[in-house]
């Protein structure tokens, strides 16, 4: 089962204890599901598909606990390349009119007469507005699994609609983004902290818990990547030092021999040469006295540059 359709799931399994609230998800999924058709003379049919079962077992639900509707239930078949099984609810054509009255959806001034938004009585309470985008997302919303990627939206069938949607969202502050996609206004969120608000703020707190546990699992193997990777990187840049190091005590040696060398740096290639692989702080331990880690890389230095003369016959000074 995808990720969308676990969320789907939950949402759809949640109850639904308010009138306000159903009164808001009828009207949402109504109008997101797009299945009012004009029928001429006042009379509409209405209907509502979605791809599970358990979202149009919501409305029905929803229908018959609010409005005392009985709807009917039935299996279609899609058309051509999706031969995918989906649900419809169908309201009985003498309940259908009453039902939109009931949603403030009917207006005389409309194209056939119904609203392509609602009124805003509809999402009077904080929890109406919570509900309008649940159902917007039940209806015609999608979310990737967090492996493959932070994306959430919702398309809505209507510019208008996809505003009045984003302005509930935003009333949460969250902010989508709207794009135009095959003639659908999607709104839609990549950033991991706002999926992970959208599915908390529909009410999908399990599989906001799952896509937090995945997001944070990634976010740790990414950063411990990474760490890694700078560690190594560390190490072999030391490594390379040091092997430079022993290099030149090496070649000062042969060239004029050790003893030539000032005590003190004489002492400091002593120490690098017997412990090749030490950090230079626990080297400076090494030394009487002891010499914090930038004294231990100022002679390491000197030494150096006293190899690189000696390898050019410039004269050195000791
Ligand atoms: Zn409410």
């Amino acid at each position: 089962m995808s990720f969308a359709s676990e969320v789907r799931g939950e949402l759809a399994r949640l109850s639904m204890e308010d009138a306000c609230c159903a009164r808001s998800e009828l009207t949402a999924a109504l109008l997101c599901a797009g299945g009012i058709a004009w029928r001429g003379r006042g009379r509409y049919s209405i209907t509502l598909t979605a791809a599970e079962a358990p979202t149009v077992r919501r409305y029905f639900a929803a229908l018959k606990r609010f409005y005392g509707i009985v709807g009917q239930i039935r299996t279609v078949t899609g058309d051509g390349l999706n031969n995918q099984t989906r649900y419809q609810l169908a309201v009985p054509e003498g309940e259908a009119t009453g039902l939109l009255e009931a949603l403030s959806l009917l207006d005389g001034a409309a194209l056939f007469g119904v609203r392509p938004v609602p009124l805003e009585e509809v999402v009077q309470f904080a929890c109406c507005r919570k509900s309008f985008a649940r159902a917007a997302f039940l209806m015609c919303g999608a979310v990737s699994h967090p492996n493959k990627g932070y994306h959430i939206e919702i398309a809505a069938p209507t510019e208008a609609l996809a505003t009045f949607i984003r302005r509930q969202l935003e009333y949460f502050e969250i902010n989508a983004r709207v794009t135009l996609r095959k003639g659908r206004h999607v709104l839609y969120l990549k950033r991991a902290e706002e999926i992970s608000d959208t599915l908390s703020l529909l009410g999908a707190s399990r599989a906001m818990l799952a896509f937090e546990n995945v997001r944070v699992k990634k976010e740790v193997s990414n950063r411990v990547n990474r760490q890694l990777n700078c560690d190594n990187s560390n190490i072999n840049r030391a490594v390379s030092a040091a092997e430079a190091q022993i290099r030149d005590i090496r070649y000062i040696d042969g060239e004029i021999g050790l003893e030539k060398l000032p005590k003190s740096l004489r002492e400091m290639a002593i120490a690098r040469a017997n412990n090749p692989e030490m950090p230079l702080a626990e080297l400076g331990e090494l030394l009487e006295p002891p010499l914090g880690k930038s004294g231990v890389n100022a002679r390491l230095r000197r030494i150096g540059a006293i190899a690189d003369k000696l390898r050019s016959d410039e004269d050195i000074e000791l």
